[in-house]
């Protein structure tokens, strides 16, 4: 079955979806997106997922394209026309369509898209064992805090990754600092057995799965800190694990030829992994939708 898609006010089989040569999004990466999972019927933090996409707008002055009811309405079509129950759902806003030159114009309409796949993330089964993972240098720009769709650096890193049969790769800065992963947020346990993560500043993109498991973890009685933490410090952790919408919590064992650890899958990333489960198969679908 051919999934079908919303592009710029119709919907549309994939395989037919155009989008304009010059729209912005193409020529300059002008443009800003999201991914959403679905589980079960429910989207996971929806409200965090759009206010996220409402600042990644105003950071790069694009106007919202529609109100998020509105919006709202195009995703649930979307769902419904792909029989979607449990998968990802994609949005992606550019700019708009202009003859290319640097500068823009605030009169521009801006595109929409969005898509869907179907999928459940990653298995028990590799949660259970633990990935491995590559560090990479984080060469990317100093506002990494807006969803921008110029994910060079990341499919970069990323892709070193694959090539080393590697989950991920967690980037850091010239100063040996850890920021986040090509497309996950980093989290380390310390000796003292406090969790920590890289505070939400313009240095990463700030997840939404890293604020629910902050608080899933505060509300279960860990000590969580927010406060930066080096290549070395992690490599000496007694957990390493990411947190992302399409990772939910991923123990890491293996980083480069470092072994975290005994090498076996975290207790307490496990532990957060089945709570944020059970905060998904918690959610009220009358509720899940609310903005
Ligand atoms: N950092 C980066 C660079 C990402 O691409 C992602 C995935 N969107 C994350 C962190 C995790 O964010 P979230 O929990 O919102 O998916």
């Amino acid at each position: 079955m051919s999934h079908i898609a919303y592009v710029n006010g119709r919907y549309v089989p994939q395989q037919n979806a155009q989008v304009h040569i010059e729209d912005r999004g193409y020529q300059f990466a002008d443009g800003i997106y999201e991914v959403i999972f679905l589980w079960n019927g429910c989207p996971v933090d929806y409200a965090a997922h759009l206010q996220r996409l409402s600042r990644s707008l105003n950071e790069l002055e694009i106007p919202a394209p529609m109100s998020w009811a509105a919006l709202t309405v195009v995703i649930k079509e979307v769902l419904r026309r792909n029989r979607l129950t449990t998968g990802i759902v994609y949005i992606q806003i550019n700019r708009g369509v202009a003859p290319r030159n640097h500068a823009f114009s605030r009169a521009l309409r801006p595109s929409v898209v969005v898509t869907v796949k179907h999928g459940a993330g990653p298995s028990e089964a590799v949660a259970n064992k633990g990935v491995k993972v590559v560090s990479a240098p984080d060469i990317r720009w100093a506002r990494r805090d807006v969803k921008s769709v110029a994910l060079l650096p990341n499919i970069l890193a990323k892709q070193v990754a694959a090539e080393a049969k590697a989950f991920e790769a967690i980037l850091y800065t010239p100063t040996g600092i850890v920021t986040e992963a090509s497309a996950s947020n980093v989290w380390i346990v310390g000796k003292d057995k406090t969790l920590v993560t890289h505070p939400a500043t313009e240095d990463i993109l700030g997840g939404i799965t890293r604020a629910t498991i902050i608080k899933l973890a505060r509300a279960s009685g860990y000590k969580v800190t927010e406060r930066p933490f080096t290549v070395k410090e992690m490599r000496a952790a007694k957990e390493v694990f990411l947190t992302g919408t399409t990772t939910f919590v991923m123990p890491v064992i293996q980083i480069d030829q470092h072994t975290v650890a005994n090498g076996a899958s975290g207790e307490f990333a496990l532990d957060l992994r089945q709570r944020y489960t059970d905060y998904m198969n918690n959610s009220n679908p009358k509720t899940a939708w609310n903005v």
